[in-house]
């Protein structure tokens, strides 16, 4: 990246979810230093949404000047090469094959750096959430569809192309239900917002199990949503509770192979879903407890994000942070 990391007090984080773009200052240690300035770009052309896109980020560089922003870490909500310079595809916007650091960067004047959504998310969980300090780390985001991010030997462990985490589709049910990825039986298919939509909808109505009919009414509303099924759990709704406990033990298989395969400090829980709390992650815990190895077992601890929607905000910024710091290191030792 070019650019020194010398007079620079901030970064600016910029989260890009769906069609909404969350842009806010981040110093060096991931302390956010203004509220978020939020725009949203709704569009089906890439070209179009680029645009968009440069506008919010012009506009903010604007109103975060005092704050001296000397970069920006860009956090993108799907596939990002190992060069953290162009988007390789995105599953819910009009982007793909985008040389995007080069393009921001010739528009903005400033280092740019791409950073994948959960990877983001796991550095920031890491570094100031709900596992600062810790050198182990996986997050798996559950919202939609099941996202996952690993920072492992204290730093983001992404694989030799880029494409490691994708902790979504491991296989938890061999010849399962089809996934979107053209495999079957992935823990997306069973531990998504989609899923917990599906097992409310196989309640909605029986009597012996809906009792008080609430999850008949939201169906017949069409408002059966992962949200609302959500909502109604934790207000104690018997059925609704038992559709989320359905969730988690799918996500318990999941983090069992998780566990074994990791041996992580933490696993942070994050994504919609994650908002579930002890509800959600109590029975998927035992599981653990239960079925995977030791020493993992008995040590790995299962908890809630702390960070929320700002965790892809602060955890863009930190990566741009970091590699304002190699680039000075670099400079350093060739001057
Ligand atoms: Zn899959």
């Amino acid at each position: 990246m070019k650019g020194q990391g010398g007079g620079v007090t901030s970064v600016l984080g910029v989260g890009i979810e769906g069609a909404t773009i969350a842009v806010a200052p981040v110093d060096r240690e991931g302390g956010q230093l203004a509220p978020a300035l939020v725009a949203t770009c709704r569009t089906a052309d890439q070209a179009a949404f680029l645009a968009g896109l440069q506008t919010a980020l012009r506009r903010s560089l604007a109103q975060f000047a005092e704050h001296r922003p000397g970069a920006l870490g860009v956090t993108w909500p799907g596939t990002v090469d190992a060069g953290r310079s162009v988007v390789i595809a995105t599953p819910n916007l009009p982007v793909a094959d985008a040389p995007l650091r080069a393009r921001l960067e010739k528009a903005l004047g400033l280092p740019v750096v791409l950073e994948n959504h959960a990877d983001a998310a796991v550095r920031a969980e890491a570094t100031v959430g709900a596992a600062a300090g810790l050198q182990h780390v996986v997050l798996i985001a559950l919202g939609t569809g099941v996202g996952g991010g690993l920072w492992l030997n204290g730093r983001a462990y992404r694989g030799a192309n880029g494409g490691a985490g994708e902790l979504g589709h491991i296989i938890v049910r061999a010849g399962g239900l089809p996934c979107l990825c053209g495999s079957h039986g992935c823990l997306e298919v069973y531990a998504s917002g989609r899923a917990l939509v599906r097992y409310a909808a196989a309640r909605a109505g029986d009597p012996g199990v809906d009792t008080s009919g609430e999850l008949a009414v939201l169906q017949e509303k069409g408002k059966l949503t992962g949200a609302a099924v959500g909502r109604l759990a934790l207000a104690g709704d018997k059925a609704a509770v038992d559709a989320v406990h359905e969730l988690s033990r799918w996500l318990g298989a999941g983090l069992v192979s998780i566990t074994n395969s990791f041996d992580p400090e933490m696993v942070v829980v994050g994504g919609g879903l994650g908002d579930l709390g002890e509800l959600l992650l109590a029975p998927a815990r035992d599981m653990v407890r239960k079925l995977a190895m030791p020493p993992g077992r008995d040590k790995v601890r299962v908890e809630s994000a702390m960070l929320g929607e700002r965790a892809g905000m602060i955890g863009g910024a930190l990566t741009a942070w970091q590699e304002l710091g190699e680039t000075r290191r670099r400079a350093g030792s060739e001057g």
